[in-house]
């Protein structure tokens, strides 16, 4: 048994994935020939059955990479294309219906395409042999043929003839050696005749004597020699075995006869080769003597390889192992669920102490903005009364208070932190290498948003209930009011101070202090009627009025308008800091700002509870099971790797890896052989 063979064949099938290099490429017997000279019906011959393309027009478009596996234990015989993924091909005739679409499928500008179609067979009945088919030689294109093609033949042949492998090289018995396209192209790259094999076919198209010649070449003398062969299927037998049964004993029954019928010059007393039966024990001898001698070169060229891999490994995958992206995601969400240094912690139901506080930071950053503008005001006196007492004061707060607490502030608040959670994840992910994975980024996102989808009705209405009771009665303690004082305070101090920089802005744009007075005085006294114009009012007047422009009028409207504001700002500040708005109890109308200031932060801070208990305590503990779920132990291996693959440079590292295990396989399985190539060659010697 030639066992060496069969697992040089199967490194070859490991290192043909690895690819790339040609110093990682075992020895393979090339099939070369012109056309015609029957060098499919020798390959058919050995495999045992017809699968290669035929027809008037059918020239080979492609290598085919052609691996004879031999299953001794198995009855079944069937082909498989690797590349295709069409698992076992038991009929012979769809794997020449396959290949012949194959070659069909190489354009005809492009008249032969050097990439290789891969086939399998395996079987009882051929011999461990990994064979390359080729296009044949063609003396001129036909009509209906690109004129390139030849060439591009004999280039295409060329690429493969070189060493190590063995060159079969076919010619017809009826073609005047001297002729044959085969073996000038073999003698071209091997023109010491030491890795070519010579087969002469229709050895039965030429009288005998004169075959016997033939294969007796002195001319051109091969060191592994000649072999005739009559390959041809007898018509009878293909009747019935086209495609399907097995040929090889009715070309061998059909050869044999003819060669024994020549018994002087083919008989057991001539010392030449025939029969296709000696061909393939030929093909099996050479290729296997052929692989041990390059098993030491193949192998310090793997070591090599696997070398460089083990290098490229160490440099780009080991100092990267930690922290895992996932992690470094899940770490840069918990930091933005941690509270800010100092934020009052919730005191909330359910998992208090996972809760974080982003809510607040953002709910009272929106609360404790600069007051809204106040409307423009007519003139103060036609106000009802500064007076805690007066109805309408009282229906102005009640209306104010109602419209802060049926606001729908569950909702609001909810949607707020809802949209700001998620586009801080949609930052993180865009800053990490999640960000060139579209199927991790939906995965994350979706993870995200279907949470936050799924919390959002239950959270805006447990926020809504919970400030249910506010919209009756609102209960103030000491403490809520001082917190409300001091806001209020400075919340209008604030403002103070803006209205005046808007004042002494004005006043530059009008050149000036002391114009700007003057225009103001104006417009005061047509206010009070001590002044009275004619036509339209001071506020109109396109030519501008009272010797002032139209738009110096309009400035000095607006610096009215800041003055009275400024002074009811300052009234109201006095009256927050007077000793009267000091205490809670039945001031609410003597101090507004502050009732009102109090009143929004306990909605703040009832929202702020739930959104704590109902959203982000519920998407803290459940968006890494989510994440889990969508892109951790449940996806299948297949989409692992087509996840992973998603990325330029990951897919970069696992090439590496790959690389490097298949090295390491190969390796492995060639220290095994070296045993084996012992007792193989001792064996070879005895022969
Ligand atoms: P290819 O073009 O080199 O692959 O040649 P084929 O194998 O297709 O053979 C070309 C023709 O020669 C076909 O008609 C075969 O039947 C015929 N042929 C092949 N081998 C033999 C043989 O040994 N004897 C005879 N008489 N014909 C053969």
């Amino acid at each position: 048994m030639m066992m060496l063979t069969k697992k040089m064949i199967e490194i070859r099938s490991i290192l043909q994935m690895v690819g790339q290099s040609n110093a990682l490429v075992l020895p393979s017997i090339v099939v070369i020939g012109s056309q015609s000279s029957g060098k499919s019906s020798v390959l058919e011959a050995i495999v045992g059955h017809e699968f290669l393309p035929k027809g008037s027009n059918m020239i080979t478009r492609r290598p085919i990479e052609l691996t004879l596996v031999n299953t001794p234990e198995a009855k079944a015989e069937y082909g498989e294309f690797p590349a295709l993924g069409l698992g076992k091909v038991t009929d012979f005739a769809s794997i020449q219906k396959t290949l012949t679409d194959l070659n069909l499928a190489v354009p005809a500008e492009q008249c032969v395409s050097d990439d290789p179609i891969q086939l399998t067979i395996s079987s009882p009945n051929v011999p461990d042999l990994s064979l390359i088919d080729l296009p044949g030689y063609i003396q001129v294109a036909g009509a209906d043929q690109p004129v390139e093609l030849k060439q591009k033949i004999a280039d295409l042949c060329d690429k493969y003839i070189q060493p190590p492998n063995v060159i079969l090289a076919i010619s017809a018995a009826d073609v005047d050696l001297a002729n044959s396209t085969a073996l000038r192209a073999s003698r071209r790259v091997d023109p010491r005749g030491e890795r070519t094999i010579g087969v002469v076919t229709k050895m039965d198209l030429v009288d005998p004597h004169r075959g016997a010649s033939i294969l007796d070449d002195r001319k051109y003398p091969l060191r592994l020699g000649y072999v005739g062969v009559v390959s041809k299927v007898p018509q009878q037998s293909s009747l019935f075995s086209r495609g399907s049964g097995n040929i090889t004993n009715a070309i061998t029954k059909n050869e044999n006869a003819y060669f024994s019928s020549h018994p002087l010059e083919f008989g057991p007393e001539s010392h030449l080769a025939v029969g296709t039966t000696t061909l393939r024990k030929k093909l099996m001898h050479v290729l296997e003597q052929t692989m041990a001698a390059s098993l030491q070169g193949t192998s310090d060229a793997i070591h090599q390889e696997l070398e460089e891999a083990t290098y490229e490994f160490k440099r780009r995958i080991l100092p990267r192992r930690k922290p895992g992206r996932l992690q470094a995601l899940l770490q840069g969400i918990r930091r933005i669920l941690r509270p800010p240094p100092g934020a009052r912690a919730p005191q909330g139901r359910a998992r208090p102490a996972r809760a974080g506080l982003a809510g607040p930071t953002l709910l009272e950053q929106t609360h404790h903005g600069p007051l809204p503008p106040l409307p423009e005001v007519d003139p103060l006196s036609s106000l009802p009364k500064s007076d805690p007492d007066s109805l309408y004061w009282h229906r102005k707060l009640d209306a104010s208070t109602s419209s802060l607490t049926k606001l729908g502030i569950g909702r609001l608040a909810t949607t707020v932190v809802a949209n700001a959670l998620q586009s801080e994840i949609d930052r993180l992910i865009e800053a990490s290498t999640f960000a060139n994975h579209p199927f991790a980024r939906q995965a994350i996102t979706d993870a995200s948003q279907g949470i936050l989808n799924e919390r959002f009705y239950s959270t805006s209405d447990q926020v809504e209930n919970c400030i249910k009771p506010y919209k009756f009665e609102i209960e103030v303690d000491p403490a809520e009011w001082a917190r409300g004082r001091s806001s209020a305070t400075l919340a209008l101090q604030k403002e103070l101070k803006a209205c005046d920089g808007a004042m002494k802005t004005v006043e530059t744009s009008v050149g000036g202090r002391r114009k700007l007075r003057d225009v103001m005085a104006f417009i005061d006294r047509v206010r009070n009627g001590d002044v009275i114009l004619e036509g339209d009012s001071a506020s109109a007047g396109a030519g501008g009025a009272g010797g002032f422009s139209a738009s110096l009028l309009a400035r000095g409207r607006e610096a009215l308008f800041l003055r009275d504001r400024a002074s009811i700002l300052a009234m109201r500040l006095a009256a927050t800091k007077s000793p009267q708005c000091a205490k809670p109890e039945n001031r609410k109308y003597h101090c507004p700002e502050i009732f009102l200031d109090v009143v929004a932060d306990k909605l703040t801070a009832t929202a702020v509870l739930f959104l704590n208990v109902e959203l982000l305590s519920e998407f803290y503990y459940n968006f890494p099971r989510e994440l889990d779920l969508r892109l951790g132990r449940h996806l299948s291996p297949e989409e692992v790797e087509r996840f992973a693959r998603e990325d330029k440079r990951v897919r970069g590292h696992l090439d590496v890896i790959r690389r490097k295990e298949m090295l390491e396989l190969v390796l492995r399985k060639m220290e095994g052989l070296k045993g084996l190539e012992g007792r193989e060659g001792g064996r070879m010697a005895e022969r």
